[in-house]
């Protein structure tokens, strides 16, 4: 009972730890609805040959204004493999809130904040994982975020690489593929190395089971493209939009500070302290505590 007691020093730090997270909560939430991607842009990343191509990329660098502004940190990629790519936060304000832990990590609200955002934002529905925590004595924070590859698939290849695909199958090679479609070849064998990275094609460009599976059933995957406006071209107004929320949820906890809601006993602080480790958000942790003292 002492352990959990000890991670937050006391009730007051608890309560203002708490409220950092609510002002985060809405900040992510209101980042994410207001930042909808382009598919083609998203491809640009898809089609990144490396961790430096990638950081270069319009998005990624929208992504990391995006994360900075919310409160989250400095976004680093670290690595871009086809399904997953990793994020590193050099010095995570996540980690402040929890100040007395130790050996644990605590990043629960970025990994979730990078979901979302891949999920929502870029539609790359998929998995995180904080992998290193400085609260759990690592350097940084790392995140791993594992993508489906399907998703990856009907978004990573466009309907020129879908043409050279149909172009190899037909038994073509690269200089009559290329003449068909009018590029240098030059600019034919950069798209072959993407489907090579995709494992479309194979080390001497020929295709590949998956390629062929790819053919046969992607025609038909996702539809007519969206196109609108990248959100980086209005990020005043999403700045804006997350300093309002934020705003909103600070009122509401300054409010709640302003009277105790309860009396304070060791009880409850080491309740609160435990409830809120399984609890997702603090509106989630709130209802619990209406409920159980509904119950009393
Ligand atoms: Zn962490």
């Amino acid at each position: 009972m002492k352990n959990h007691a000890d991670e937050f020093s006391s009730f007051a730090e608890t309560i203002a730890s708490l409220g950092s997270l609510t002002k985060l909560e809405s900040a992510v939430a209101t980042a994410i609805k207001t930042s909808r991607v382009p598919p083609k842009e998203t491809r640009k990343l898809l089609k990144c040959m490396s961790v430096q191509e990638a950081s270069n990329t319009a998005l990624f660098q929208f992504m990391r204004d995006l994360f900075e502004k919310i409160g989250i940190g400095q976004l680093e990629i670290i690595r871009n493999d086809i399904f997953r790519f990793d994020f590193a936060i050099g010095d995570s304000p996540v980690c402040r809130l929890y100040p007395h832990v130790k050996g644990k990590k605590t990043c629960y609200i970025s990994s979730e904040s990078l979901a979302q955002f891949f999920s929502k934002d870029l539609s790359l529905p998929g998995t995180v994982e904080e992998t290193a925590c400085r609260n759990a004595g690592d350097r940084r924070c790392e995140f791993a975020v594992s993508l489906q590859p399907l998703a990856v698939y009907q978004l990573a290849l466009d309907d020129m690489d879908k043409a050279i695909i149909a172009g190899v199958i037909d038994g073509h090679d690269k200089a009559q593929i290329s003449q068909q479609h009018e590029m240098t070849e030059e600019e034919m064998l950069f798209r072959m190395n993407i489907l090579r990275r995709y494992k479309i094609l194979d080390d001497g460009y020929r295709i590949t089971e998956i390629g062929e599976t790819y053919h046969k059933y992607g025609e038909g995957m996702g539809g007519a493209e969206e196109d609108f406006q990248p959100p980086w071209r209005d990020m005043a107004k999403i700045s804006n939009a997350i300093s309002a929320s934020t705003s909103f949820a600070e009122a509401f906890t300054e409010t709640a500070d302003k009277e105790p809601l309860w009396d304070v006993k060791e009880k409850d602080i080491v309740n609160l302290a435990e409830e809120a480790k399984k609890s997702k958000s603090f509106a989630e942790l709130l209802s619990k505590r209406v409920k159980s003292d509904m119950e009393e």
